[in-house]
């Protein structure tokens, strides 16, 4: 595992680039293409528009320093930036299978990704299977003579299950199967899948990588051999380009991504601590937490944790909504990854089992001891058992409905 010093220079230093005057960062090349001087110089560059600059929805100047950096980060030897994780995923995975071919995903892969795999891919006669990804034999007894695909995410971004990446990976060689792996919670700092034999690695850039919930964005990383192919079919057919403007803001963020990063562990980790402690927590799911029943394959294969996690609860999911309208802090909306905590709350139907309420975290990068007191207050005002203590924190709250 890379030392953690040498991902703060990774992303904070660049070289002297003369091309562009010394500037610290990174120009945006507003520009749909590029003109030359002769014709032959035209036609020398569009024999690789990949690697030259010729038009912008093969190649852009901005969106390639940033897929340069992030192909450094993951360890890999090319990336390329899309308009969204989603864009990203379905391009990748695209690049993979075709009709007649068979895929093995992990049941808690994030829901687009399954509906893409699961329902829409059926139209082009592609099956999937999704298996229990916590265990190998389940993946090993999916495998078909045309499993063309282990599509793994690790951790999961809703119960924070893992897959371990090694063992997937040698089944996939094994069988001439490619592999993907969403790695949008742990970052580029904290899981290098590359490293461990995976094919491609896709984030939602959306997510840690941009940081401050203003753009929306996706990558692949992976080996030139399985990039290349990729780059000239699906990034330029579909053509769900990242901007300039997107890759210049999303440089901006990943700046900072591994200092945001030690924070969102740290926090994340201790408000998951604390919410463990709460009478009213039945489980929570951090792979993080030593209770987390992967917590020892947590640490094998990741060096940090995302701070993206949530618990289970007996308690009604409609007291969980009125405690998150309690919150303030917290707001009350999807995705994460920014510099503000938010909360989502739904149910979990596991088989013969009651209905539980699962809450969904993440920590931002605000203090946790407020964080805290702020799940500490909302949750007095909402629980039963105690209204003289609930009334008084109701009375001087004040900050109901910020969320
Ligand atoms: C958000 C998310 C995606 C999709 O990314 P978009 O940028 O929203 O398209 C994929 N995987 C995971 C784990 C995510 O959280």
């Amino acid at each position: 595992m890379r030392a953690k010093e040498k991902l703060h220079s990774l992303v904070a230093h660049d070289g002297h680039d003369e091309r562009h005057h010394g500037a610290i960062s990174m120009p945006i090349y507003q520009t749909s293409l590029f003109s030359f001087e002769t014709y032959e110089q035209f036609n020398l560059a569009r024999q690789d528009e990949q690697e030259n600059f010729v038009y912008s929805r093969g190649n852009n100047p901005t969106v390639r320093y940033l897929e340069d950096k992030l192909a450094e980060l993951e360890q890999g030897e090319r990336a390329k930036c899309f308009a969204s994780g989603m864009a990203a995923i379905t391009a990748a995975i695209m690049s993979v299978v075709g009709q007649g071919d068979h895929v093995i995903c992990t049941h808690q892969a994030y829901g687009p990704t399954r509906d893409f795999l699961g329902n829409y891919l059926q139209r082009f006669g592609v099956e999937t299977t999704f298996v229990d990804g916590s265990s190998l034999d389940n993946w090993a007894n999916a495998v078909q003579p045309n499993t063309k695909l282990l599509y793994l995410e690790s951790p999961t971004s809703m119960m924070f299950e893992l897959q371990d990446i090694e063992a997937c990976t040698e089944l996939a060689r094994s069988i001439g199967a490619e592999t993907i792996l969403d790695n949008s919670w742990a970052t580029p700092c904290y899981q290098n899948p590359l490293t461990r034999g995976v094919g491609m690695v896709v984030h939602s850039i959306t997510k840690y990588i941009s940081g401050h919930s203003d753009c929306v964005g996706g990558v692949v990383v992976g080996t030139k051999r399985l990039l290349e192919p990729l780059m000239n079919r699906e990034y330029m057919l579909f053509g769900g380009l990242m901007t300039p403007q997107t890759a210049g803001l999303v440089t901006r963020g990943l700046r900072t991504l591994p200092l945001r990063m030690q924070r969102h562990e740290a926090s994340g980790l201790k408000v998951a601590e604390y919410i463990s402690r709460q009478a009213y927590v039945r489980k929570v799911n951090h792979p993080g937490l030593e209770s987390h029943p992967q917590h020892a394959l947590a640490c094998r294969q990741m060096s940090g944790f995302g701070s993206l996690f949530s618990f289970e609860s007996a308690e009604p999911a409609q007291r969980f909504r009125a405690f998150a309208d309690r919150l303030q802090y917290f707001r009350i909306g999807p995705s994460w990854g920014g510099f503000e905590s938010l909360i989502t709350v739904g149910e979990l139907h596991r088989d013969n089992e009651p209905a539980v309420s699962l809450v969904r975290l993440y920590i931002g990068a605000e203090d946790p001891d407020d964080l805290i007191r702020d799940l500490e207050e909302a949750w007095r005002i909402v629980a039963p058992g105690d209204p003289a203590e609930g009334e008084f924190h109701e009375q001087n709250a004040g900050f109901t409905q910020n969320g």
